[in-house]
C-alpha cells in the first residue's frame, strides 16, 4: 500500500482506509455531490481501490455549496446507479457535468488528461450504453508529446530531444551553407552604421553616428546637437554622452547631405538591430520612396547572429551585440556602446558569419 501520493498541486496527501477516514469525518465524492456540496480546496486523502482507481476524501470544513443551478433539474428525479464495487453515482448530463468539471475519459484524453480517479457521476447514450464522468481536476495532466515523432516527450521547438537534434543538424547544414555562399560584395559598397539616440522613442533624438565600410574605413564619426532634447539621464549612463559633449557638435540637418552621399553609394547598409536606427536615420530623407530605397538596402546583423546561434549553439540564450562578438571570438575595439566600436564590431560580426561576403 503506498503511503502518500503527490497532487498536481504538488501538494502530498496520505493513504487513508475507508474507516480511518470516516473516523476524520473526511467525506468522499460520492458524499458529497448527494449532498450538493463542491469541495474548494485540494483532497486531503485517499484510497487506493482494490481495483486500482483512487478514492479522494476531502475535509468537510473546506467546502462550498453547489450552485442549485448545478443540481436543480426539476423534471428529473436524482437518478443513481450502483457500481460494481458499491459506489453510488448520480446521473447527471453531459453538459451539467460540465460545469462541474467532469467530462468523460474520452473527452479527458483529448485534453491531455489521464484518469486516476474513480468516476463520479454518469450519463446514459442513446444506445442505453452507460458513460462514467470524471473529475479534471484529479486527472493527471500528460507531458506534450513531440510534434514530428509523437512518442517521445518535448524537449524544444515542441520535438523531443532526439528529433530536435536531428532538426538541428539539418538547419545548421542549410545555415552553413547559405553562410558560406559568395555574395560577391565590394568593400566600399558594404557600409557599417550606428547611432547612438537619447532615449528609445521615436521622438527621441540622435546623439551619435558612425558609419564605417568593409574596408574598415571611417566615412562618417561624429556626435550629434540634438534640436529638441537638452537632457537624457538614462542613456547617458550607456553610452557616456552628456549635453556638454554635444554643444559644438553638428545638428542632423547639417549633416545630412553628407550622409545622403555616402549612403549613395551603398550597396548594402549594416546594423546590428537595424530596425531602431533605420527608424531615426530614415528621417534624413522626405519623401516615402526614397526612406523605402533605403530600407531595401538595409541587412540586420542581429537577425542573422540569431539565426546562426540557434544552430550552433540553441543552449546559448542572450544576442546582444557583446554576445556575438564573444560567440564567434571578436574582440572589441574601443570602448563598447561607443557608435564606433559598436561600427566596427558589427562589421567584424558580419564578416565571421559570412566569411566568403567579399569578392577579396
Ligand atoms: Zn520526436
Amino acid at each position: 500500500m503506498k503511503e502518500s501520493m503527490k497532487l498536481r498541486s504538488g501538494a502530498t496527501i496520505p493513504q487513508l482506509t475507508p474507516e480511518a477516514a470516516k473516523e476524520k469525518s473526511y467525506l468522499t465524492r460520492a458524499a458529497l455531490i448527494q449532498m450538493h456540496l463542491t469541495p474548494s480546496g485540494s483532497p486531503v486523502a485517499f484510497f487506493e481501490n482494490p481495483d486500482g482507481s483512487i478514492t479522494y476524501f476531502f475535509d468537510p470544513t473546506k467546502l462550498v455549496e453547489t450552485p442549485p443551478e448545478l443540481w436543480y433539474a426539476p423534471k428529473q428525479k436524482t437518478e443513481t446507479m450502483t457500481t460494481e464495487n458499491g459506489r453510488k453515482l448520480i446521473k447527471m448530463n453531459t453538459r451539467r457535468a460540465a460545469a462541474f468539471g467532469y467530462y468523460t475519459k474520452e473527452r479527458l484524453s483529448q485534453m491531455n488528461y489521464d484518469v486516476i480517479e474513480e468516476p463520479v457521476a454518469y450519463t446514459t447514450r442513446r444506445d442505453k450504453s452507460v458513460a462514467y464522468f470524471y473529475d479534471k481536476k484529479t486527472a493527471i495532466k500528460r507531458p506534450l508529446l513531440c510534434v514530428k515523432c509523437g512518442k517521445e516527450v518535448r524537449y524544444r521547438h515542441k520535438l523531443c530531444r532526439a528529433c530536435f537534434e536531428e532538426d538541428l543538424v539539418l538547419r545548421r547544414e542549410e545555415g552553413d551553407a547559405y553562410r558560406a555562399q559568395h555574395f560577391h560584395a565590394k568593400r566600399e559598397e558594404v557600409l557599417f552604421f550606428d547611432l547612438e539616440l537619447t532615449g528609445v522613442y521615436d521622438h527621441d533624438e540622435i546623439l551619435s553616428i558612425t558609419i564605417i565600410n568593409g574596408k574598415g574605413e571611417i566615412l562618417m564619426d561624429t556626435l550629434v546637437k540634438p534640436a529638441r532634447k537638452k537632457r537624457w539621464k538614462q542613456t547617458e549612463k550607456i553610452h557616456g554622452i552628456t549635453p556638454d559633449m554635444v554643444q559644438d557638435a553638428p545638428t542632423l540637418v547639417e549633416l545630412t547631405p553628407r550622409i545622403k552621399e555616402i549612403f549613395a553609394g551603398a550597396k548594402q547598409l549594416i546594423a546590428y538591430g537595424i530596425s531602431t536606427d533605420y527608424s531615426h536615420i530614415k528621417k534624413i530623407y522626405e519623401t516615402k520612396e526614397e526612406q523605402e530605397a533605403l530600407r531595401e538596402k538595409t541587412r540586420c546583423a542581429a537577425v542573422e547572429f540569431v539565426r546562426y546561434r540557434n544552430e550552433h549553439e540553441p543552449e546559448f540564450l542572450h544576442a546582444s551585440l557583446g554576445d556575438a562578438m564573444a560567440m564567434l571570438g571578436v574582440e572589441w575595439d574601443g570602448v563598447a556602446h561607443t557608435s564606433i566600436a559598436d561600427t566596427i564590431g558589427c562589421a567584424k560580426v558580419w564578416e565571421k558569419l559570412f566569411p566568403n561576403y567579399y569578392d577579396d
